[in-house]
């Protein structure tokens, strides 16, 4: 995986022809942190985990990324998922770098009360590398809100009262309003601008979706509001389809009760390969990394692929898809939503103040469409795709700040 976001950086910096000793300086991580995770189990068993944070880069403010529970983490995956979220944060302009972390555990097999004790081991033993000021875990795959509640209060124990070490916790308990969909809803507007630019509307736009957990039910819930058809959805375990539009909200209510979208009622039972290549106008990936290949890269036809996962695309399909024309909204764009509004979650917890809804949302839509305009306008002054001219955007952004803050005797510049 690190391979590929390598690809990626390397094909924009040597655009750039970026300076020997920057891409040094911006490919490698600052520190990379693994921790044994050794707890008892409900029954007294030890569970034996290994637990992962990789700060990639703090030149724009502190590291932030998300905490991801799932058995394919390792030191790979937290390092290629922390450098996404540098270029993510820059390419947004929050004032963060980039960081990732997770444990190789299985929370669909544990009990909550074990999820509970690992997130508080991590967190034990993490303390002095993560902070408001340092370091800002927030959901990803497998984590969420009630994951985030404990490590504030493990981390205020011992450091004390901290709501600002990390985000996405409760509305209740210091969270954001609007936090929970901000993924789902950056990306409606991500879909927005790309239809936009084909003129096209997103009322009656048919979408498939590859993914109904936060990002892709909570997209799919907020494009259907603004009328668009959502046509196929798929998870791990399967996939419904129905050609004049799902019932977003029964969908909703059903995913909920069986952690499935297989079996939906509403819709007629498909394979949950057949979603890659579904026949809609827009597909979005909101699943894991990888999901389209070179393998199934030519089966796609939609015109437009929204990565709302990251790194749902490998390059060897990124190329594929070029070829073919299709409009590829890259996920450090696409999917950046989710970090902007910890950012605002971030700021009222510091301030001590909370918006309302109707601010986040507001400011959400301007950070995430200015952010498209600023990515389409390199697009178009230096002739290529998206997902480079948001990495031309990104580096430049970072490598700007890694040089104003190094002393100007040492011999490194951007280009
Ligand atoms: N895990 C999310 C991402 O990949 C959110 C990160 C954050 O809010 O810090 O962008």
């Amino acid at each position: 995986m690190l391979e590929h976001s390598h690809h990626y950086f390397n094909q924009a910096a040597d655009i750039l022809a970026l300076d020997g000793k920057m891409r040094e300086i911006l490919l490698r991580p600052n520190r990379v942190v693994k921790v044994a995770i050794v707890e008892e189990d409900d029954d007294g068993h030890l569970m034996h985990y290994t637990a992962y944070r990789v700060q990639h880069n703090a030149a724009r403010g502190p590291f932030k990324g998300g905490l991801r529970f799932h058995p394919s983490m390792d030191e790979d995956h937290a390092a290629a998922l922390a450098s996404l979220m540098s270029w993510k944060t820059a390419v947004v302009d929050v004032p963060f770098g980039g960081g990732k972390g997770g444990i190789n555990c299985n929370p669909r097999e544990m009990s909550r009360f074990e999820t509970e004790r690992v997130t508080r081991s991590f967190v034990e033993q993490t303390k002095e590398i993560i902070g408001p000021t340092i370091d800002i875990p927030a959901p990803d795959v497998n984590t969420n809100s009630d994951v985030m509640a404990w490590i504030m209060d493990e981390y205020s124990k011992h450091c004390g009262f901290s709501p600002g070490v990390v985000t996405g916790k409760p509305v209740h308990l210091f969270g954001s309003e609007g936090r929970e969909e901000a993924t789902g809803r950056g990306v409606m507007y991500a879909l927005d601008e790309a239809l936009k630019s084909m003129g096209k509307p997103l009322k009656g736009t048919t979408v498939a979706i590859q993914g109904f957990g936060n990002v892709g039910s909570h997209a799919a819930r907020l494009l259907a509001e603004q009328g668009a058809l959502i046509v196929a959805v798929a998870d791990h375990l399967g996939g419904v389809k129905k050609d004049d539009g799902l019932d977003i909200p029964a969908l909703f209510e059903y995913a909920q009760e069986h952690r499935t979208v297989t079996g939906f009622p509403g819709g007629d039972s498909i394979e949950n390969t057949e979603i890659i290549g579904w026949d809609a106008e827009a597909l979005i990936p909101a699943a894991l990394e990888d999901a389209i290949t070179a393998d199934n890269a030519d089966e796609v036809r939609a015109k437009i692929i929204v990565e709302a996962a990251n790194s749902p695309s490998t390059p060897e399909a990124d190329e594929i898809l070029l070829k073919r024309d299709v409009l590829v909204v890259p996920d450090i764009l696409a999917n950046a939503g989710g970090v902007t509004v910890s950012y605002f979650e971030w700021t009222q917890n510091i301030q001590r103040y909370r918006w309302e809804y109707e601010q986040v949302i507001q400011e959400l839509e301007k950070f995430m469409r200015r952010a498209y305009k600023n990515v389409a306008k390199v697009a178009g002054e230096r002739s290529c795709n998206l997902r480079t001219a948001a990495y031309l955007l990104a580096i430049q952004r970072v490598g700007q700040a890694v040089l104003s803050r190094r002393s100007i005797h040492e011999d490194i510049k951007l280009t």
